[in-house]
């Protein structure tokens, strides 16, 4: 059986890696399409700034769900560098980790790295063709699309730059004030990219509702059982029973975070069995909450954070940017804050969007999902914030109908899964679909 992966960020990466453990010796080939250099970076690992920490501890980022010390014993290996398991280590060093897992891979000839983009897929009865940029074709039994998270368009048309740009941070003045839009966690990346780099003028965050990340703690793990949550049920009955929870834990001397985190389980099976309509007031009323409490920063980034809020540097306020105007080298912003009548003015060097990534996914840039929504092998969700997938990771196209090669895993699968962004989701996806693809071989 021969398996294409198309992208080898993260996702790819594990997506190859438990394809190849569960396969071995019954597969074929396993090739992973990705124009970059290396295997298992991506967008999110690729940094190389030291203070760009994970957001999840490292005894919940091994590759292996029913592993997890896995990452921890990577790491002690190769000497210190995490005490202990509740420790964040940088993600250029996660990054390190898995290329190293995928490098073995790689050299017991279970996969193959072809360093291309894969343009196009037709899928008949009998197989898959993949087309590549170079202009060849590589015919495989089953597609697994791991192109992750799209390019963002502007926000409102404002000259931003987007974060993960190159030279997003180049060439300003020491003193240079800065707007970031958005106040989540990449906002706190830009913060410490910053800081990093000796910039020392003034920071202003600014977001809808002026949130910021919590902090992780050494929480209790708790579990819950499916049976106490009502699926299907109104969001303001959600909220409510997670707000007993959470202060159940409390009075039982745990912590808030241990209700958030029993929940992880249960999130994908209570996404999907939400109504489009309970779908949209969640994106409208309770996203913002959500991720605050869900995703959260590491201590000692909330410590340099409040360091840099403490002295002034950085200020967070909730509110809207109504208009930029550039005049010569800086541009003059209207910001109307929350609950004020009036807007003010004030004048940046630079503005820095960090509102999240795409969730149109007709304005994709992928070449690749471009071709497959012509094709009518995609169709956008019902909610118009990514494509349409079956539980079973199978792609839907416009007909309603479900391939049967081609899978779905990672950040390109939200709008069916939502959690599945994060390493401790991806990691069980690509888990289900090498089973998936054993029980087809
Ligand atoms: C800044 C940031 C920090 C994060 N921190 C954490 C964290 O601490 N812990 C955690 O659990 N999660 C974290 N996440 C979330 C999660 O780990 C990432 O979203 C995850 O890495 C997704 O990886 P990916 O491979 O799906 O996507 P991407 O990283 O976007 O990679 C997609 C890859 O596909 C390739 N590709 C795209 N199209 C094609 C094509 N047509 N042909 C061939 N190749 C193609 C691209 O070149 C790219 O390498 C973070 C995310 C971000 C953005």
């Amino acid at each position: 059986m021969r398996i294409a992966i198309v992208g080898g960020g993260a996702t790819g990466a594990l997506a190859a890696i438990h394809v190849a453990r569960r396969l071995s010796g019954q597969i074929g080939e396993i090739v992973v399409f990705e124009p970059n250099e290396t295997i298992g970076r991506g967008l999110a690992y690729s940094t190389t700034d030291p203070r760009h920490l994970l957001n999840v501890r490292v005894s919940n980022m091994s590759a292996f769900p029913d592993e997890p010390q896995h990452l921890y014993e990577w790491l002690k290996a190769r000497g210190g560098a995490c005490p202990t398991p509740f420790c964040f280590i940088s993600r250029g060093l996660y990054g390190e980790y898995l290329g190293a897992l995928a490098g073995e891979a790689r050299a017991s000839g279970a996969v193959r790295h072809v360093r291309d983009a894969c343009i196009d897929i037709t899928e008949d009865r009998r197989a898959v063709t993949l087309r590549l940029e170079s202009g060849g074709a590589f015919e495989a039994d089953h597609v697994i699309l791991a192109t992750g998270n799209d390019a963002k368009p502007a926000v409102s048309g404002f000259p931003a730059e987007q974060p993960w740009a190159s030279g997003s941070l180049d060439g300003l003045a020491q003193n240079a004030p800065i707007l970031v839009i958005g106040s989540g966690l990449t906002m706190v990346d830009m913060a410490m990219s910053l800081d990093r780099r000796g910039h020392r003028g003034r920071v202003v965050a600014v977001s809808r509702r002026g949130l910021l990340p919590s902090a992780h703690r050494e929480t209790v793990l708790r579990a819950v059982d499916a049976g106490d949550i009502p699926f299907g049920a109104d969001l303001s009955k959600l909220v409510g029973r997670l707000r007993a929870l959470a202060a159940r834990f409390v009075s039982e001397g745990a912590d808030w975070r241990s209700a958030v985190d029993a929940l992880r389980p249960h999130t994908q099976r209570l996404w999907r069995e939400m109504s489009p309509d309970q779908k949209r007031r969640f994106l409208r009323h309770g996203r913002a909450y959500w991720d605050v409490h869900r995703h959260r920063m590491a201590p000692e980034i909330e410590q340099a954070l409040g360091k840099l809020m403490g002295d002034g540097r950085l200020t967070v306020i909730a509110g809207r940017v109504l208009e930029v105007r550039q005049e010569g080298e800086r541009l003059r912003v209207r910001m109307l804050r929350r609950g004020a009548r009036e807007a003010k003015e004030d004048v940046f060097a630079r503005i820095i969007d960090c509102t999240g990534l795409a969730d149109d996914p007709l304005k994709t840039s992928n070449p690749l999902l471009r071709a497959l929504f012509a094709r009518g092998l995609l169709r956008p969700d019902a909610l118009g914030i990514g494509i349409d997938v079956a539980d079973t990771f199978a792609i839907v196209g416009a007909d309603g109908a479900r391939s049967r090669r081609i899978r779905v895993v990672g950040p390109l699968a939200r709008a069916a899964f939502w959690e599945c962004i994060a390493i401790p989701d991806i990691r069980i996806q690509c888990r289900q679909v090498a089973e998936a693809l054993a029980d087809a071989s």
